[in-house]
Parts: structure tokens; sequence; C-alpha cells
């Protein structure tokens, strides 16, 4: 704890990280194309869904089985670490050649048996909040995975439902502010699910680096329009290079 490396990066310990990519990886040329204009501007760890959980049963599932074949040719050739989210117990083995950080989404904070699960490997997991979760309740879910003997968590403030709708979720940087200072875990915050729109991601990034999160994990596609899942939070690379500019 107090520090978790991805990759050759250290999350916590007074850097700040930006871990972006597309909500999901959604084809070869999608994925390489985003992937190699973040390594370009500087990013050094990738995010994609392999799996999605979608509210609406008729969206885009993610590519699952069929990305997972190619990947691991396509990470050797950019060169950088890939979180990813498992949303099954029985992904660990799957996902494990091209995956280097789980992520547990937020409707997956209460999936005891999928914590157990991650308990028992050694990769990191960035752990997000359930959107209607106490932070007591959050840091029981901790419990779950150093029980198992993984300790190496990221917390991930991605907003919480209340009454508002006219942004997404309500992002609670109090909450970053308590982990942070009552906790030893490191805490990123995602701002394209917080807020779930495109141009107040940057703006609620310099929020989590002003009240002392650890890093951001930001949502990037090519095309925005084009993107198969959160088309509206999406940066584009004009947005990607500007949020990196002030925030690195
Ligand atoms: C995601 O990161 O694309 C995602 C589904 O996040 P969340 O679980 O926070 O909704
Ligand atoms: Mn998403």
């Amino acid at each position: 704890m107090g520090t978790v490396r991805i990759g050759s990066t250290v999350i916590g310990g007074g850097t700040f990280a930006i871990i972006a990519g597309p909500c999901a990886v959604e084809s070869q040329q999608q994925f390489l194309k985003v992937s190699m204009f973040l390594k370009e501007l500087g990013v050094q760890i990738l995010r994609g869904g392999i799996y999605k959980l979608r509210t609406d049963p008729n969206s885009f599932q993610g590519l699952r089985e069929e990305a997972i074949a190619w990947l691991p040719e396509i990470k050797q050739h950019i060169g950088l670490p890939l979180v990813s989210e498992i949303t099954d117990p029985r992904q660990v083995e799957k996902l494990d050649p091209v995956v280097d950080c789980y992520q547990v989404g937020t409707r997956n904070m209460y999936n005891y048996e999928l914590l157990k699960e991650l308990g028992k490997t050694r990769k990191p997991v960035i752990l997000k909040r359930g959107f209607s979760a106490l932070i007591k309740e959050w840091l029981l879910a901790t419990e779950y995975l150093l029980a198992g003997g993984n300790d190496q968590i990221i917390l991930c403030e991605r907003g919480i439902r209340t009454f508002e709708t006219f942004t997404r979720n309500t992002l609670d940087l109090a909450a970053v502010a308590y982990i942070k200072s009552k906790t030893q875990f490191p805490v990123i915050v995602d701002p394209s699910h917080a807020a779930g729109s495109s141009d107040l991601v940057l703006p609620l990034a310099k929020a989590a680096k002003a009240v002392g999160a650890d890093g951001v994990l930001i949502e990037v596609h090519a095309e925005p329009s084009q993107a198969l899942s959160d088309a509206d939070q999406a940066l584009n690379f004009m947005g990607m290079q500007a949020l990196f500019k002030e925030l690195s």
C-alpha cells in the first residue's frame, strides 16, 4: 500500500498519473490508433474495456475473447501496460495474459466473489467506488482483496448518484480528500464517468489534482461521435493533448 506500481509507473507517493484510453477496445485499428497517439503524447498507462458491463443488454458488450486473441501482439507493439475491467471471477485466467491492472467497475464493487478471486492474484486492482456506495462500504471492499493477500489496491472515485441529472454523476471530491487523509491507499479520479460530458473532463481533472488525487483515468477516442460506448464523455485527441499539457 502507499504506492502501487502499474508497469514501470508508480501510483501514489507524490506524482500525478494520467491513465487514458478508449472506454472500450473496439477493433485492432481503433485501439492501435488511440494507443499510439497516447504513447507519443507521453501517457504511460493505457485503459480499454474488453468486457463491458452495460446497463442496456442490447448495447455493445465488448469484443471479449475476440480482443484477447489479438491483444498480446498489439500490446507488444505499443509497449505500454493496460488497465481493463474484469466483470466476472471466471475471466481471471483469460485476462491474465493481456491485463497489467484489473479494474473493478462501479457495478461490481459489491461483487465479493470477484474481489475474493482478485485477492488471490498479485496484480494491481483499481477498485472503483459503487455509484451509491458509502466510503465505509468502499473501504470494506478493499478488505476482501487484502484478505487474499493482494494489497496492490488503487481506489477510484468515479462519481456517485445524487438527485442531479444535468451531470451523469456527482463527483465526490470530499471522498478523495478523505481517503488521502485517513488511509494509505492511492486514489485516482475518473472525471469521464463522473461528468458524462467531454467538456467537463478537464475542469474536473484539475479539481482532482488540486484536492490531492494521485492521478486520473480518462476516456479518449479518435472519433468520439463514433465510439461504441460512452461517446459523449470521450475526449478527442486535441482535448487529450490539452489535458495532458495542463496536468502532467
Ligand atoms: C469504464 O471505465 O468504462 C466503466 C464502465 O466505468 P464505471 O464502472 O465507473 O461505470
Ligand atoms: Mn466508459
